[in-house]
């Protein structure tokens, strides 16, 4: 590697000085090895270790570390648990990794309320662990949901297999404070449903870390269902699986959640756990169903004969807890069974609408072919959330680019029958290039001008997101013509 020069290192060692002044301790590291474990987030084909890594440990910290950046002109990455798979939280050589892992405390819990307040680094199982013996729990569960932050999931929108019913990151979030970037500290939402104002909350929700950094959330609690059971139903193909999610969702039945599986996927989450799923099918869908006992159970019996009458060759309902959390082990840990395939995987994530489902995934499986590369699809059937993991082997030249390009060819797919680049991972650098495929100049101009609005000088998280980042004083410029409008036609005021 290159010696970086002088005055390079004269800057880093005034930006070290400057962060040690305001974090006082062990929160600040600058040498090569305390810098390692934050080089990548769960994207781990992307590697950069960070100029400095800051640890704060108070809302004041990260505004005054905000604040001074700011002045300086520093870019600065906020960062969760590191396990995002676009690569959000992807450091940058001449820039402050924010880490926000010390704000692990659970702050103020009110059940009258239903709501929890917690610091952003408090992961997201521990939500639901700090409520559970009241009986209560936190509805969004994302499969990495032991590791990855509240903050994170807040930044990504995450989702997870209950989203179905009781919606993503979004719908159970109620408040935030945040920091700007020039170091104000502001309030967005609060503990009631609908606060007054513009709503600067759902801007914030998903914005990938780029408008502000979060340092407190309020979200939602719900009382744990009376009930929950549910069903492990084998299909002869992803056709009839998919046709049995658009009747159980056409005969008004809300699931709490419905994943698919195909054969690739329920071999090796079957090698892997042990969860009981029949290996001679091609196709399984969880279908969970919860609520009051007198409800569950009926619904159980209607989604049984939809299921039969799509030609379901085999069809075991949940008899106990412990049965019900086993058949969804397998589904949870589809991702790290796929080691057992190949030496590494690509997780993709594009959301179609789910009548397209059978013809998206024949049309995969030809990609498959075309790139010569395996491909085993795990999805959240019910929201058409599809997670085609790629098998590759970093260490066979080549191969990465190829999962890339597949990668890229399955997201633009997703685009092509009406669907979305991303359903929960987030656009990061990972599909940061592919966002013209979805968006048109318009539309991302627009995007940036809300960027613009919070952050002005594109300090935070730069080089995520936008494939080109305009200066904000640029776009302020830039004039859209008729013909680009989405509706050229209709009268201007
Ligand atoms: C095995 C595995 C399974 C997964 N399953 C799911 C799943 O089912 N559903 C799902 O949605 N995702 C899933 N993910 C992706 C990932 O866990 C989520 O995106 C998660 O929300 C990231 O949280 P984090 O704390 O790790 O954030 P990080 O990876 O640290 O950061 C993610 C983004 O959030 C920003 N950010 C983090 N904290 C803050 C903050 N306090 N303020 C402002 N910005 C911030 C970062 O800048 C970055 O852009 C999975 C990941 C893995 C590795």
């Amino acid at each position: 590697m290159p010696e970086p020069d002088r005055a390079v290192l004269a800057r880093r060692r005034q930006i070290v000085a400057a962060l040690r002044a305001i974090v006082p301790g062990e929160a600040v590291i600058d040498h090569a090895d305390g810098l390692r474990p934050y080089e990548s987030d769960g994207l781990t084909a992307y590697r950069q270790p960070p100029m400095v890594v800051v640890l704060p440990d108070t809302t004041a910290q990260v505004a005054a570390v905000l604040r001074w950046c700011h002045a300086q002109g520093v870019k600065v990455v906020p960062r969760g648990a590191g396990t995002s798979l676009s690569g959000g939280a992807l450091p940058l050589a001449d820039g402050v990794l924010l880490g926000m892992a010390k704000f692990n405390r659970v702050l103020d819990i009110h059940y009258g309320d239903r709501v929890a307040v917690v610091q952003p680094g408090v992961t997201n199982l521990a939500v639901t662990r700090a409520v559970e013996e009241a009986g209560f729990y936190y509805a969004p569960d994302p499969s990495s949901q032991i590791a990855c932050s509240i903050g994170g999931n807040v930044a990504e929108n995450s989702g997870g297999v209950h989203c179905l019913k009781y919606g993503l990151t979004t719908n159970n979030v109620l408040g935030v404070e945040i920091v700007m970037m020039d170091g104000q500290v502001l309030r967005l939402g609060g503990r009631q449903l609908d606060p007054a104002g513009l709503d600067l909350l759902g801007v914030l929700v998903g914005s990938e870390g780029l408008l502000a950094v979060i340092t407190e959330v309020t979200v939602r609690i719900l009382p744990r269902p009376q009930a929950a059971r549910a069903l492990l139903i084998g299909f002869p193909g992803v056709e009839s699986a998919g046709q049995c999610v658009a009747d159980i969702i056409s005969a008004g039945i809300i699931p709490a959640g419905m994943e698919m599986m195909d054969r690739l996927a329920i071999h090796a989450a079957e090698a892997f756990v042990h969860a009981g799923y029949p290996l001679d099918v091609e196709a399984l869908l969880i279908v969970e169903l919860d609520g009051p006992l007198a409800e569950c159970d009926p619904l159980i019996d209607e989604v049984e004969r939809i299921a039969h009458r799509n030609g379901a060759m085999s069809c075991r309902s949940s008899g106990s807890e412990a049965e019900r959390l086993r058949f969804w082990a397998g589904r949870k840990a589809a991702f790290p069974a796929m080691g057992r395939l190949a030496p590494d995987y690509y997780c993709m994530d594009g959301t179609i609408p789910r009548r397209r489902l059978p013809e998206v995934l024949r049309r995969m499986a030809q990609l498959s072919a075309e790139h010569g590369l395996g491909v085993a699809n795990v999805f959240h059937a019910g929201d058409g959330n599809l997670h085609p993991l790629i098998l590759y082997d970093a260490n066979v030249p080549g191969q990465l680019e190829r999962a890339e390009q597949f990668g890229a060819d399955i997201l633009r797919l997703c685009v092509e029958v009406g669907g979305v680049l991303t359903g929960e991972h987030g656009v990061g650098v990972e599909k940061r290039d592919l966002m013209p495929v979805m968006f048109s100049e318009v539309d991302l101009a627009h995007q940036q001008r809300v960027k613009c609005a919070f952050d002005p000088q594109l300090l935070l998280n730069p080089g995520k997101v936008f494939p080109t980042l305009h200066r904000c004083a640029e776009l302020g410029r830039m004039h859209i013509h008729a013909g680009q409008l989405p509706f050229p036609d209709l009268p201007r005021f």
